[in-house]
């Protein structure tokens, strides 16, 4: 295959090669199963018991409070549907409007299952007011889920004020973190965040892997039953090379937050601004100063994202739009909607998402291409009057 210029790390990032380094002796002669009573076993065991020490380091978490996942999307549910087996019919989950339909479509099943569902809204820029949120009645049976940084505009949600503001009333905070995770700090150290999910393939770890740190005392129903693993909360033999992996690149991301914070940050900096200043009707989605380090969003007015994604493609550059093709007809991002992002704009937005493997030749590359793929489908444009 052609090397290909990567700018889609949102929706998932290469295997470090230290994560696949230590996998492999988990896929071919380290293959005993982690619970049997032999040594041959014991030695996988260990190796999981290392992975969740790993995962709880970066978070500041208590290695029992990690519970191994296949991905971001079950953690979610694991924390969301959890909670709602515990509390019953007197369980009432606010969120946002702009989640992940790991989340958002989570919680819509549940309200036709006759859950009752609050969704708050966000401003122009992708934020959440806090006061909306403080203004709704909050008890021990109330959930509070909002993610931590969108996927689509990178924007960051404060988290951990909600948080604080949901113990206030006695209320449990989930998070999902899946993009947040080892692209900013994320620890739940001093934070009262009850419940948090991340993904492996979005921090450099293979896909079909992720966790779920749940704080001690937080009371949740079993996801799956069955064997005793995962403290019996998620039955199922391990997928123990994985697991291996989401270890180690938890390891990693700990040491590379500072460098997504400066090389990461620079990179997509200079990428913006060079899309801004090159590509006539270029616009920012999302707030400039509350984002991740390594997602920019950028409308190109009278265009379709569709279109740029193609002849980007053409070039050899991966990156993603917000909108989804369905059924034929192109629906507009729920997130731009939620923005207030009017629909044309929404349908010409284009997501670049950046990785510790970034360079400046791949920046040079996108703001090589781009003046010319926005000139060429402007000319396209049904709007646009020659
Ligand atoms: N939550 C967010 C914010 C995401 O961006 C994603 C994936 O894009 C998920 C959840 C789902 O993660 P997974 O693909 O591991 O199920």
């Amino acid at each position: 295959m052609d090397p290909v210029i990567y700018f889609d790390n949102n929706a998932t990032t290469a295997v470090a090669p230290e994560v696949l380094e230590v996998m492999l002796p988990f896929l071919s002669d380290r293959y005993g199963n982690p619970s049997s009573m032999h040594r041959f076993g014991g030695l996988v065991r260990r190796q999981i018991d290392a992975a969740r020490q790993q995962v709880a380091a970066l978070l500041g978490a208590h290695p029992e409070e990690i519970y191994f996942t296949s991905c971001g999307s079950e953690s979610d549910s694991m924390a969301v549907v959890g909670f709602t087996k515990v509390h019953k019919s007197r369980a009432r989950i606010i969120t946002s409007m702009v989640e992940h339909p790991a989340i958002r479509s989570l919680c819509h099943g549940l309200k036709a299952e006759g859950f009752e569902l609050v969704e708050v809204g966000v401003s122009g820029a992708g934020l959440l007011d806090l006061a909306l949120v403080s203004r709704l009645p909050l008890d021990p049976d109330t959930l509070l889920t909002f993610m931590w940084a969108n996927n689509e505009t990178g924007v960051l949600f404060p988290v951990e004020e909600l948080a604080a503001l949901a113990h206030d009333k006695g209320a449990v905070f989930h998070t999902d973190a899946v993009q947040a995770v080892g692209k900013i700090p994320t620890s739940v150290e001093t934070s009262a965040i009850d419940m948090l999910s991340l993904s492996g393939h979005k921090l450099h770890a293979p896909k079909g892997v992720g966790a779920l740190y749940v704080r001690k005392g937080t009371k949740l129903s079993p996801f799956l039953v069955g064997g005793h693993q995962e403290h019996g909360m998620r039955a199922g033999t391990e997928n123990v090379a994985s697991i291996v992996g989401l270890g180690k690149a938890c390891e990693l991301a700990m040491g590379n937050l500072t460098e997504e914070n400066t090389r990461v940050r620079r990179l997509r900096d200079r990428l913006e601004a060079g899309l801004l200043a090159t590509c006539a009707g270029a616009h920012l989605n999302g707030d400039p100063a509350r984002r991740l380090p390594n997602t920019t969003n950028v409308s190109f007015e009278f265009i379709e994202g569709e279109g740029i994604l193609l002849l980007l493609d053409e070039k050899g550059i991966a990156a993603s739009s917000g909108s989804a093709c369905t059924s034929g007809s192109l629906e507009p991002s729920h997130v731009m909607m939620a923005m207030g992002v009017p629909y044309t704009l929404a349908h010409s937005s284009v997501r670049f998402s950046l990785s510790r493997y970034t360079t400046d030749a791949d920046v040079d590359a996108v703001l090589a291409a781009m003046p010319a793929i926005v000139t060429r489908l402007r000319s396209l444009s049904p709007y646009v009057k020659s």
